[in-house]
């Protein structure tokens, strides 16, 4: 299902359920500004090279818009538009003062130099620079992209608005970066799911994990399922998936993947065909990659009791339909992956205060804001009857449609 179509249904269940004013709710789903920029780029080899870019900013009535900027092949502006309103609903969920965008380029990075990647940033940069900003909107890191990434767009802006390092987060902590953001995402994954596992009498320790995805959220959250206990069984990446019963030796698969570029050819385990991985026999499921992954054609055969969404949209409504008729309990991605942006804020608040905090600090926010966060989802479920996706979504349209009446609007 696409994206949007997808993002959209569950945004209009979540209206109904809270009574939503009709024009309100065709409001709120209507993006505030959607950009689309063609970068052209001398290559290494003197041709030039065209790709398009987008920045979708949909809503700010909370804040300054929010989100990542991807680089990928797929990206198209449907996809675009789909993540930056999750990103509004996402940020609203954990309750920081931010609005919601997302950018992305149509490009391969994988086969791009660091110079060309560098100069696509930069050109990128060039024609967007005017509608980002501290106060307006505030690009990060996504899939494909970087620390290294936001270095460049930060000094790109700087040339023309002079040094500014909260026009981006996720940027190097050399450039004002936060402690512990780079490993936020995949925390946050593991708070969540130790909130939700705490539900039914049950901890991290006790289950086996499958993960799909092995880019910075996936690692950062196998490592740190690994060394709170759990057994992770199965994981994989654009390369190749590998399996052991046993539990795999995280630290051994990222050396694997660091050296090789991936994690085919891993040995400590069985290598599994990765469209089989999903359906892995395993406790709790992790899609850490990309949207639409779980979707009416797989959806019966997963064997997982919970899905933890690392990624964004990784279920499409189809497949939330069939899982839970099956009882499996979906953790949805507005809760369980906003510990990326949560820290985001945090490296914004720590730029604007010229303050930089330590890594205990970070990290024990982060768990305060994802418990919180937990417990406010759950308060929605029981006001709305309703499961966990709607919950959350209910939060964070309710939060926004609350923001944008007091802010002056008339129905
Ligand atoms: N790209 C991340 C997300 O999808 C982080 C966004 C941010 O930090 O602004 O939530």
């Amino acid at each position: 299902m696409n994206a949007l179509v997808a993002t959209s249904r569950n945004f209009k269940q979540a209206a109904k359920l809270l009574g939503l004013d009709s024009k309100l709710e065709k409001s709120l789903l209507i993006p505030f500004r959607e950009i689309k920029v063609e970068c052209t780029i001398p290559k290494d080899d003197g041709t030039l090279a065209s790709f398009v870019g987008f920045r979708v900013q949909h809503d700010n009535a909370r804040g300054p818009m929010k989100g990542g900027i991807r680089y990928h092949h797929e990206v198209d502006p449907d996809e675009v538009n789909a993540l930056a309103q999750l990103m509004t609903w996402k940020t609203a969920v954990a309750n920081i003062p931010y609005g919601g965008a997302k950018g992305g380029i149509g490009c391969s990075p994988g086969e791009l130099s660091s110079s060309e990647l560098e100069r696509l940033t930069r050109v990128f940069t060039q024609k967007i620079h005017d509608l980002i900003g501290i106060h307006t909107d505030v690009p990060a890191p996504d899939m494909g992209t970087n620390p290294q990434t936001m270095a460049w767009i930060l000094d790109e802006y700087s040339k023309f608005h002079g040094y500014s390092p909260a026009v981006v987060t996720g940027k190097p902590v050399d450039l004002g970066g936060s402690l512990g953001r780079e490993a936020a995402t995949g925390r946050g994954v593991l708070f969540a799911t130790e909130a939700l596992l705490a539900e039914y009498g049950k901890s991290i320790k006790d289950q086996r994990f499958v993960i799909q995805g092995f880019g910075n959220v996936g690692s950062w959250a196998a490592k740190l399922i690994n060394e709170a206990g759990g057994k992770v069984v199965a994981i994989s990446d654009v390369t190749g998936a590998v399996k052991n019963s046993k539990g795999l030796d995280i630290e051994k698969v990222l050396k694997h993947s660091m050296e090789n570029r991936g994690i085919r050819g891993f040995s400590g385990g069985e290598s599994i065909d990765p469209s089989s991985l999903l359906t892995e026999d395993c406790d709790v499921l992790i899609p850490a990659a990309l949207g639409g992954v779980i979707n009416r054609e797989n959806a019966n055969h997963i064997r997982a009791k919970f899905i933890i969404e690392a990624a964004n949209h990784p279920a499409d409504p189809e497949a939330d339909e069939i899982l839970s008729k099956k009882g499996v309990v979906i953790l949805p991605d507005i809760y369980a992956n906003s510990g990326g942006v949560t820290v985001s804020y945090f490296e914004w608040v720590q730029n604007i205060q010229g303050f930089m905090w330590d890594e205990e600090k970070v990290n024990a926010e982060l768990k305060t804001y994802m418990t919180r966060g937990f417990k406010d989802v759950k308060e929605m479920c029981k006001t709305h009857n309703c499961d966990l996706r709607m919950g959350a979504f209910t939060l964070g349209v309710n939060r926004v449609a609350r923001a944008t009446v007091l802010r002056g609007w008339e129905a």
